[in-house]
């Protein structure tokens, strides 16, 4: 896309090979932008970023945030740091480092070269939620000593150390609190709800229920979830947030399954397994101030977000050779790239 040179921002997506950054990346190439992607590979492949390495305004730089970087950028998007809970507690002191070290650096970053800087925090910040759904006045109800504190509480403090340039050096800032966001190009071992039920749906493998199963999420489409980021960018100077970014659609974990498997059409067993400690038992934004301020709200619903997803992973198992997957209604679903 041609642009004015003006208009053509240098950006740095940290964290850009992930699941939410490399579609970000994409995005922002899309709209004609300079993008440098920073990942160490933590918990990502160059995979999803394969099919930019060609493009002539996509630069990948193989890096860890904990260590400082200077570059010369005009916008960063902090989206580094693992986000499924089997990943960020596999190296719970590198997790709070990212969070922590890494925030600092590239706040630091920010300040020397006059960027604007979003932070990609999360739900996890309310913790296990006594105020439903959640609110961003609310504080939250967070353990601090627990498996998932690095990544609870290193996202808490990056949140204050945004805030703490703000006050102290003016920065330009941003914080998006994403809820749960699922869609192409998560990791089939990521771990998290979403893709371990579609690939075991898809393999015929048990579906693993942690708990009862009757703990609630709220699922957002990536591609809603970009355009929030990129509206949340783009925001009035004096809006920083914290702001809720996700679907106020609210399922139980069985519900996810039931509906993974009606769509698979698979007859995978259901396998109960034990929940994991602090694990949330109740998660849904309320996004009336993403709604006020962005003029924004998620499109895309829960079963046309999953029958997308699982077309990506059934071309990502089967590989191109077999006959892909009757799904159920997939008339509604556009092509998925495969890898
Ligand atoms: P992801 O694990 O797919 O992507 C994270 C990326 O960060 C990976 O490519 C990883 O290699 C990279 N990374 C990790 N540590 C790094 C380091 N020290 N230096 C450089 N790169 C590093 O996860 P995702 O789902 O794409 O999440 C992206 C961001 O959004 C994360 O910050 C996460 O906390 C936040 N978030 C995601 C969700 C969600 O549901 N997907 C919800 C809330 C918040
Ligand atoms: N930093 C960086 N790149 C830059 C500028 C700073 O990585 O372009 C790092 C540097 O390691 C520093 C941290 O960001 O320790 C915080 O920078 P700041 O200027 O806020 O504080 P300093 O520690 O330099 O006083
Ligand atoms: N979960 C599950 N089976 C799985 C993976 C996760 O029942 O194979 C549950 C998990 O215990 C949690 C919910 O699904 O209640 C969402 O888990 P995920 O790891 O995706 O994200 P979280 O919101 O917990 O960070």
């Amino acid at each position: 896309m041609a642009m004015r040179l003006s208009s053509r921002k240098r950006v740095l997506v940290s964290g850009g090979a992930g699941f939410i950054g490399s579609h970000l990346c994409e995005r922002l190439l899309k709209d004609g932008h300079d993008v440098l992607c920073v990942d160490n590979f933590f918990s990502s492949t160059r995979d999803n970023i394969q099919g930019l390495l060609a493009h002539g305004q996509f630069e990948l730089l193989r890096h860890d945030i904990t260590f400082p970087l200077y570059v010369e950028v005009d916008e960063i998007y902090n989206l580094a740091c693992p986000a499924s809970p089997v990943h960020y507690q596999s190296d719970p002191v590198q997790t709070t480092k990212t969070n922590v070290h890494g925030a600092i650096n590239l706040l630091g970053l920010a300040k020397r070269v006059k960027a604007k800087i979003l932070q990609a925090s999360t739900s996890e910040i309310y913790g296990d939620p006594r105020v439903h759904p959640q609110r961003e006045e609310y504080w939250g109800r967070v353990n601090p000593v627990g498996a998932r504190s690095c990544y609870d509480e290193g996202k808490r403090c990056a949140e204050t150390l945004f805030m703490d340039y703000r006050r102290q050096h003016a920065l330009g800032i941003k914080i998006a609190r994403i809820f749960n966001t699922y869609g192409p190009r998560m990791h089939p071992n990521d771990g998290r709800v979403v893709s371990n039920f579609i690939v075991q749906a898809l393999r015929g493998a048990p579906i693993t229920i942690f708990g009862s199963g009757r703990q609630t999420r709220s699922f957002c489409y990536v591609s809603d979830l970009i355009e929030a980021l990129i509206r949340l960018m783009g925001s009035d100077d004096s809006f920083t947030g914290p702001v809720n970014l996700g679907n106020p659609h609210e399922c139980t974990v069985i519900e996810l399954a039931e509906l993974v498997l009606s769509l698979t059409g698979s007859r995978s067993p259901i396998a109960f397994a034990p929940l994991p400690s602090d694990d949330p038992t109740r998660r849904r934004p309320d996004i009336a101030l993403a709604k006020a301020q962005l003029d924004w709200q998620p499109e895309v619903p829960l079963r046309e977000g999953l029958l997308r997803t699982i077309e990506y992973f059934d071309r990502l198992i089967s590989g191109p050779a077999r006959p892909a997957l009757q799904l159920a209604a997939t008339a509604t679903v556009p092509h998925v790239r495969a890898r």
